[in-house]
């Protein structure tokens, strides 16, 4: 009997699909198909290459309604934020079919009695451990600058969002890439360490929790090959006296509660500086009682269902230690049923150091808040943690703005605004929250060997250099 993937709406429970898994020979059929499509996609134009992606940009804004239901269905993110991933997936398919080219266009390097460059090469197959959280956004930013690039895409989805993994597949495929230039493997994650040990398999990328992380970067550290991790954040988002303070909140709520509270980059520990401490808490915790919780696929809807009940009983656990350990409960904090994959926004303070609230990412819509008496104490706070995505800090004060963004420990620091990835900056991260960077032309260069050629005019060698 052949395994199966199933598609569960996290709002109802009910099942949507039942997708049959690779067989172990339909693997290994897949693995060929990309290995040959490398050689030949290598070869492409750039400019054709280029002209796949922004043909895939144009096929996911025409069907952005479509494409962001089933993301709604599979995971529960609410309707309009689906279909805005959908034309965002489309912004950056225009971004590198525009530019990528440029990005990997020959850097010439003077040199003298040289012609010399540096040239930007495909690695290959590059496999791509994916989450579910953002099931259009994170395959996309992966896999237009890849291809454009002339790597060769390899699909390992969040098992729970196999009908997007297939739809991706498609889109890619209907925008003009030929065979084997992007497949998605409907295989578990007991199939990675087989595929980072593949010969064929030349470099991999993740975007996942930490346990993923060390577990990809250990297997493919065993065979030598370069891997891209974007992992779990906790981010602070810090509030000094000179911000202003109504709409620093009302960003705060969504900021938190973003994507259900699931995303990488929502804020989730808001270190609040003592002047405005009580002031902040309680429109805060206003903010996040009013928000309207129910059908994703209703407009009206601002928090859907956590992915799966399994996820938001993790979540409840976490809460319910933090308190257990101190923590102190201002709302929220439990679910109506445990069936329910349906979590309310929460907020904690007087958090204790060894607590789930304080140590680990909360991947839910609950607030972890701080005071801190002054700016120094705000960035030990800020920095007082195994992770380093993202931080927002919201002051007025340039000296302090200069600061937070010297000193806050991340891969990108905002001020006064929402942390957010954007084509044309780096995204990425330091300490736990993984290594290597998407987007922009830093992301784009990460699956290239960067070559250089030195070609001597009139030949003979040096003997000089001996490294
Ligand atoms: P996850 O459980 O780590 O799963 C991510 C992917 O890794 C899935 O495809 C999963 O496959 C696979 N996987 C899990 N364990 C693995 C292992 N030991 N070896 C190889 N592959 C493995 O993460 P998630 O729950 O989907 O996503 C949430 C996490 O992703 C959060 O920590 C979030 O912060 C992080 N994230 C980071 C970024 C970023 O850019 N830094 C962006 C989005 C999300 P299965 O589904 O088959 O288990």
């Amino acid at each position: 009997m052949t395994d199966t993937m199933r598609s569960i709406n996290p709002a109802t429970g009910a099942t949507l699909a039942e997708h049959p898994m690779l067989t172990s020979e339909e693997l290994e059929g897949r693995l060929a198909r990309a290995a040959e499509a490398a050689v030949r996609w290598r070869r492409t134009p750039v400019a054709q290459r280029a002209a796949v992606v922004a043909r895939l940009g144009e096929l996911l804004d025409a069907e952005k309604d479509r494409l962001g239901r089933l993301m709604t269905l599979e995971m529960g993110k609410p309707i309009q934020a689906a279909i805005d991933e959908a034309a965002k997936c489309a912004t950056a398919c225009r971004f590198y079919a525009e530019h990528g080219p440029g990005f990997i266009a020959d850097d010439e390097v003077e040199d003298d009695g040289h012609r010399s460059f540096v040239t930007y090469q495909p690695l290959g197959v590059v496999l791509a451990v994916m989450p579910w959280n953002f099931p259009f956004w994170q395959v996309i930013r992966f896999a237009a600058p890849a291809l454009v690039a002339g790597n060769v895409g390899l699909l390992k989805h969040a098992s729970n969002v196999p009908g997007c993994a297939l739809e991706l597949e498609s889109l890619v495929s209907r925008a003009g890439a030929p065979d084997g230039v992007f497949q998605a493997l409907l295989v578990g994650s007991d199939a990675v360490a087989g595929l980072l040990a593949d010969p064929r398999v030349a470099a991999a990328t993740l975007t996942g929790s930490e346990g993923a992380g060390r577990s990809v970067a250990q297997h493919a550290g065993e065979h030598l090959k370069k891997t891209v991790l974007e992992l779990g954040g906790s981010d602070a988002f810090v509030v000094m006296p000179s911000a202003e303070l109504d709409a620093t909140t009302r960003t705060a709520v969504r900021a938190r509660t973003i994507n259900n509270g699931q995303s990488c980059i929502a804020a989730k520990r808001f270190i609040v500086h003592r002047a405005v401490a009580d002031a902040f808490l309680e429109k805060f915790v206003a903010g996040m009682r009013a928000l309207r919780m129910g059908d994703p696929l209703d407009p009206a809807t601002q928090l859907g269902p956590l992915a799966s009940a399994r996820l938001a009983a993790e979540l409840e656990a976490q809460v319910k230690e933090s308190v257990a350990r101190g923590a102190r409960l201002l709302c929220g904090g439990t679910r109506e049923s445990p069936a329910s994959a349906f979590f309310p926004a929460t907020v904690l303070t007087d958090i204790p150091r060894e607590s789930p609230a304080y140590r680990d990412e909360l991947f839910g819509p609950v607030a972890s808040v701080f005071v801190a008496n002054d700016l120094d104490d705000a960035i030990r706070i800020a920095n007082d943690t195994r992770f380093g995505l993202g931080a927002s800090a919201w002051t007025n004060d340039p000296a302090e703005q200069e600061r937070f963004a010297r000193e806050l420990e991340a891969g990108s620091v905002f001020v006064n605004d929402m942390v957010a990835s954007d084509p044309r900056f780096p995204f990425g991260g330091v300490k736990a929250s993984g290594y290597g960077r998407e987007l922009s032309d830093v992301g784009l260069r990460e699956f290239t060997n960067v070559k250089t050629v030195r070609m001597k005019r009139g030949g003979g060698g040096t003997a000089k250099n001996t490294e």
